[in-house]
């Protein structure tokens, strides 16, 4: 029997993103891109309160000192959602007015990775950084479309990373130490049919889950072998990313979007564009906090 899917929010976001799930306020955090808002989603209440930050926002993390940080159209923030002040910390493209940044996420010793793309989408145009908690910033990798998912496994010695329109999820060796990557490799390598990897989550069993653009699914995969574990069906064609939440971590939250669907499409999938939850036979993980 597959997993149920429940529509938790019909938000109907153009590009919702980057589900984070805050364990201490029992919140899930996440972005709606083209429209530049943060939201924090309380499960409890139903409640989801918006936040316009007034540019696109690419992806949002929890930050040790405080508050959220956040990849934007002009780099590097921190955001406090008390008093919504947005404050920069850097912005590495600042002569790139036609990138945004994209999905992104922390390291487990807190470093910020977050990648860069082409607004319209043209091809290469993309860089994956890395910002320390200190505010110095680190170019990793080049020539990137769709800079999206990142996780790291439990034993911190590898990064997963996705670049979209390769249809991979690509592994690096991972030195914690100095953050720096190493030996790229194809991980898992998607079959045609099933869409493109979007965003992911690492569960305890450092098993892969990852949100399919144009696929209406979450898949999950052993990025050892490369083979497909199970696959969770989402009413929602463009599925954009996946956290862990809830008090157990078995809350399987997942962002869609409804950018670039058809009327015919919308029609046939009148909650595209919302927030999804699945219980999930498996325990997750919680994405790292930014250490700054
Ligand atoms: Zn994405």
């Amino acid at each position: 029997m597959p997993t149920e899917v429940e529509l938790v929010l019909d938000s109907k976001a153009i590009l919702g993103e980057g589900p984070l799930w805050d364990p201490d306020a029992k919140v899930l955090w996440w972005v709606n891109i083209f429209a530049g808002e943060l939201h924090r989603f309380d499960p409890q209440s139903e409640n989801d309160d918006v936040f316009q930050i007034g540019e696109a926002v690419g992806t949002v993390v929890l930050q040790r000192s405080g508050g959220v940080a956040l990849a934007l159209e002009n780099g590097f923030a921190s955001f406090d959602p008390g008093t919504q002040t947005l404050k920069r910390l850097a912005d590495p493209e600042s002569h790139i007015s036609t990138n945004r940044f994209n999905d992104g996420k922390c390291d487990p010793k807190g470093r910020f990775w977050a990648g860069t793309m082409s607004k319209v989408e043209d091809p290469g145009h993309g860089i994956l950084y890395s910002l320390d908690g200190d505010g110095k910033v680190k170019k990793h990798v080049q020539d990137i479309s769709v800079s999206n998912g990142i996780v790291w496994s439990s034993d911190s010695k590898t990064m997963y990373y996705i670049d979209s329109p390769t249809k991979r999820i690509d592994a690096f060796d991972y030195d914690l130490e100095s953050g720096e990557i190493s030996n790229r490799r194809t991980a898992v390598k998607v079959e045609d049919g099933l869409g493109f990897p979007d965003g992911m989550a690492i569960d305890v069993e450092d098993k892969l889950w990852v949100g399919m653009w144009g696929g209406s699914q979450v898949i999950r995969y052993d990025p050892l072998s490369g083979s497909i574990l199970s696959q969770i069906p989402v009413p929602s064609a463009h599925v954009t990313a996946c956290a862990f939440g809830g008090e157990d971590l078995h809350d399987l939250y997942i962002t869609t979007a409804r950018d670039r669907m058809t009327s015919e499409q919308l029609q046939e999938q009148p909650h595209a564009g919302g927030l999804f939850r699945a219980r999930v036979p498996v325990k997750g993980t919680l994405f790292e906090s930014f250490n700054a």
